[in-house]
């Protein structure tokens, strides 16, 4: 329980407790979130947790002060009268917009010293930025004694994202961290907001989930995003739909002139079509056959997002190949693209095969050794101390 030590040996006294939020890795649907599409993320085993407790005296009443053992020179004390958006920078801005977030929901949070650990990697598209908003957003409710529904949660840590640290996400994260169960996936319709729990159990068909941190990070990715987002808008409209979610036949993206806007359109439908049949695919049978079934669709997803929607990266391309020569059933890039994770179905026998393919291709081309990740789906956010 290291955020626990942490907690001591920072603040010198016992935290009230201890909250765990979960990264996560998304099975399918990628880009579809702001498109108000599906997505199917799980929670992973890694995460970040917070130990905490309310402010003693009369003059830390109001002072939310943080600190971090992946950040261990900055400790942060943020007064929480007057909390506003761009008065908090870097790491602290994401606690801090939770708290935030959570005044401005009506919550009152009390001064609070909390201290932050994890076991997941930074900036490798597993969502470390959500979980430390959500494993922030327990730590302080509980400390105010209030119990927010997890809905409205999501809402509170996404706006801390969006509106505090500037960050424009989708719900994917933050749903994924607060709302996932153990052994499932969870199903998230991106208009509607309605979750549901799909069985998810690879070790039981003998399959093993296997997440490849690329340790990539090309200086795209924000301004590519940005770009993105605002073809599936053009693309939507010129298609006299509210979003690409309502293009339900592949055909009708066709209709688009532009050859760059119908490649977007293209992945966005066929990627939300994907979910959908990896969905039943798990509800029907689960057993070999489907696993199997559901590596080719996340090979397929993979080339989509390479090809049409132009986010992979080399890095990626080359652990996907190596991959799937070394018996993998299928792997696709996960997460916004240009750096980051991949993650790989593979029969559980192959596992050690398809590792070793991975670190080879890497080493032949002189890049930084990947690093390896188990991915079993875990829980959502709890208390754990
Ligand atoms: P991802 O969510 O894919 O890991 P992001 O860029 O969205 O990547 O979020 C990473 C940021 O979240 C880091 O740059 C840092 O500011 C913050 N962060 C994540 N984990 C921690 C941690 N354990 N301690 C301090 N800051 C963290
Ligand atoms: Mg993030």
């Amino acid at each position: 329980m290291r955020a626990w030590a942490l907690f001591l040996e920072r603040f010198g006294g016992e935290p009230e407790g201890v909250w765990l939020a979960p990264g996560r890795a998304n099975l399918m649907g990628e880009h579809t979130d702001y498109n108000d599409g599906f997505v199917l993320p799980f929670a992973l085993g890694q995460g970040v947790t917070a130990a905490a407790a309310v402010a003693s005296g009369a003059l830390a009443a109001r002072r939310l002060t943080l600190c971090s053992r992946q950040e261990p020179d900055t400790a942060v004390s943020v007064d929480l009268d007057g909390l506003a958006p761009g008065q908090v920078t870097g790491w602290a801005a994401y606690p801090a917009g939770v708290a935030w977030a959570l005044e401005a929901a009506g919550y009152r949070v009390p001064g609070a010293c909390v201290a932050i650990d994890s076991d997941l990697p930074v900036g490798a598209g597993l969502s470390s930025s959500a979980a430390l908003e959500c494993a922030t957003a327990l730590a302080l409710t509980s400390l105010a004694g209030v119990e927010i529904p997890r809905a409205d949660l999501v809402t509170i840590a996404r706006r801390a994202e969006n509106e505090f640290v500037g960050v424009p996400t989708g719900v994917m994260d933050q749903s994924a961290s607060l709302r996932c169960q153990a052994g499932h996936a969870l199903l998230l319709d991106c208009r509607s907001l309605e979750v549901a729990q799909v069985p998810f159990d690879p070790v039981a068909a003998g399959a093993a989930l296997l997440l490849v941190n690329t340790r990539a990070r090309h200086a795209l990715s924000d301004g590519e995003y940005g770009r993105r987002r605002a073809e599936c808008e053009e693309a939507a409209r010129r298609l006299g739909v509210p979003s690409l979610r309502s293009v339900t036949d592949p055909a009708d993206v066709d209709r688009l002139d532009d050859p760059v806007l119908r490649r977007r359109a293209r992945h966005v439908v066929a990627d939300d079509q994907r979910v959908l049949e990896v969905v039943t695919l798990l509800r029907s049978s689960a057993d070999v056959d489907a696993y199997g079934e559901i590596g080719r669709l996340l090979s397929q997803a993979h080339a989509s997002l390479r090809d049409d929607f132009e986010v992979s990266w080399p890095e990626a391309d080359a652990a996907v190949e190596a991959m799937l020569a070394a018996g993998a059933a299928g792997a696709r890039m996960i997460g916004g693209g240009f750096g980051g994770s991949v993650l790989a179905l593979a029969p559980a026998a192959s596992l050690d095969t398809v590792r070793d393919a991975v670190t080879a291709t890497f080493a032949e081309r002189a890049w930084t050794p990947p690093e390896f990740l188990s991915a079993a789906p875990a829980d959502a956010a709890r208390r754990v101390a």
